[in-house]
């Protein structure tokens, strides 16, 4: 591992990532490779957690194609030194900004969308011009076991390397020297890999989970909400970061919105989700044990049936749930949805707030005033005003989480920039200076230097 990570640190520091050519033409076989072995990961996703080709398309290797191509068009730009405004005190004098790489990077991946959230950053990392270990999740490990071999046998170590591996093996690797740390997770192991990243002063970003609620008022147009929330929540049986976790909805609407939630479920996967191809499975024993065990049977409004030998639980809607419910304690991450209801707005915030700042939120209502007071009174990462997860797939939008739902961002530009140290330069001529900044100080000099650092 250690010789692995020093291979990498020569190649960086013998300057070949410097170069925008080289970077391309990674980038360019990154691409030829995803394309050639579509069919590999296909199955592999299939055999991990029964997820589709459809699904497959659409929530990862779209995402990662369209960061390819935005990293290909815009990476000359995005590297370029920028001018920016020299204020008064340094005139003659020119500024810039130069984007560099940091150098070796790591990239930690989760297993919910496990080609998307290990190789998005990647792209990210080598077109910033850094070098790359990835570290996919353990848990989906036919996904895990894909893109070890085919980026290995595509890639030379010393620029890009899948490392597969579990706790143990990520720990090791967490005592290497890395220039940069790229974590998707849980808030718990979060905390893990950024206590060991400041042990070497590693900068970090961490993309962690929460509890997203979705506000939904009378005033929304509650058939596109039913739809709509249907769709984030169960989209990938509920296991995505972005998830609506549970739903706030005002009392007057309530019964109206279960009732429309219930029947977008019967159109989305039958009558019978089992034997649905749109829907998949949780990814083992140990998260299907504590979904199960979070189901209140008195409160389930419609779904609750499980299947173990299958991993499969039904997309189910819970009524008449409280803060105080288990299943309120911490991230659902699977297909249960509960619903709460709520009269005053305010209450309503006052108890969202007293959780943790969730990574997303989501508001269904036509009154300005409503999603003035919830965006105003609510810090969360990212969020949509009408729709659900959407915001995810707009990469002109940074992607991330606060507090406890993480720190930093990335997609598109924003990614490259996660990857990107901002070397800040000033550039001065011989020629004029202030000499009131030398000594020895007078108060004449003083009064000038007051003038002129007042002025920007
Ligand atoms: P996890 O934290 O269990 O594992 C993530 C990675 O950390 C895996 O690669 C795993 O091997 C490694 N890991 C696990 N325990 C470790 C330890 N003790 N020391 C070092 N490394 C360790 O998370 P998960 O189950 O793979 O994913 C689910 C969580 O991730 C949820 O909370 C979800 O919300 C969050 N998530 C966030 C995003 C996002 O973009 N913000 C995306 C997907 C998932």
């Amino acid at each position: 591992m250690r010789e692995l990570v020093l291979n990498q640190r020569a190649h960086f520091n013998a300057g070949a990532t410097q170069n925008l050519a080289y970077r391309k033409e990674l980038l360019i076989k990154f691409r030829e490779t995803l394309q050639k072995n579509e069919s590999l990961f296909l199955e592999a996703i299939k055999a991990d957690f029964h997820k589709g080709a459809f699904d497959t398309y659409v929530t990862e290797f779209a995402m990662i194609y369209h960061e390819l191509e935005q990293a290909l068009k815009n990476m000359k730009k995005w590297a370029a030194p920028k001018r920016v405004k020299t204020n008064v005190l340094n005139q003659p004098g020119r500024s810039y900004i130069y984007p560099e790489p940091y150098g070796t990077v790591l990239v930690i991946g989760a297993w919910n969308y496990p080609y998307q959230l290990s190789l998005v950053p990647a792209v990210s990392a080598l077109a910033a011009g850094n070098t790359v270990i990835i570290k996919p999740s353990e848990l989906a490990a036919h996904t895990s076991k894909a893109m070890a071999y085919v980026f290995n046998n595509a890639f030379s170590p010393q620029v890009l390397y899948v490392h597969e591996g579990g706790v143990e093996e990520t720990t090791e690797l967490l005592k290497e020297k890395f220039d940069k740390i790229f974590f998707t997770g849980s808030t718990k192991v979060g905390g893990i890999v950024y206590q060991a990243a400041a042990k070497q002063l590693t900068p970090v970003t961490l993309e962690l989970g929460g509890k997203s609620p979705a506000f939904v008022f009378p005033d929304a147009n509650l058939d596109v909400t039913a739809r709509r929330l249907v769709w984030g929540k169960f989209l990938n049986a509920g296991q995505t970061c972005v998830a609506p976790d549970y739903v706030m909805v005002h009392a007057d609407v309530k019964q109206k919105l279960l009732e429309k939630m219930k029947a977008y479920i019967q159109q989305f996967f039958g009558d019978n989700p089992f034997d649905s191809q749109s829907y998949i499975r949780i990814i083992n024993e140990r998260n299907f044990d504590r979904l199960t065990g979070l189901i209140d049977k008195e409160k389930v409004y419609y779904g609750g049936t499980c299947n173990k030998k299958e991993l499969f639980i039904e997309p189910t809607l819970l009524h008449q749930v409280s803060f105080d419910d288990a299943i309120m304690q911490d991230e659902i991450f699977g297909p249960l949805l509960p619903v709460i209801e709520f009269t005053a707005l305010e209450d309503a915030v006052k108890k969202v707030r007293a959780l943790d700042k969730p990574l997303a939120l989501y508001i269904f209502s036509k009154s300005e005033s409503h999603i003035d007071y919830v965006m105003a009174n609510i810090s969360f990462g990212g969020g949509c005003i009408n729709d659900t997860v959407m915001h995810l797939a707009n990469s002109y939008l940074p992607f991330g989480g606060v507090g406890n739902s993480g720190m930093g961002a990335y997609h598109r530009k924003f990614g490259f920039d996660c990857f990107s140290h901002q070397k800040s330069i000033l550039k001065k001529g011989y020629s004029f200076e202030p000499l009131f900044k030398y000594p020895p100080y007078t108060f004449d000099k003083l009064k000038w230097i007051k003038r002129v650092m007042s002025v920007s």
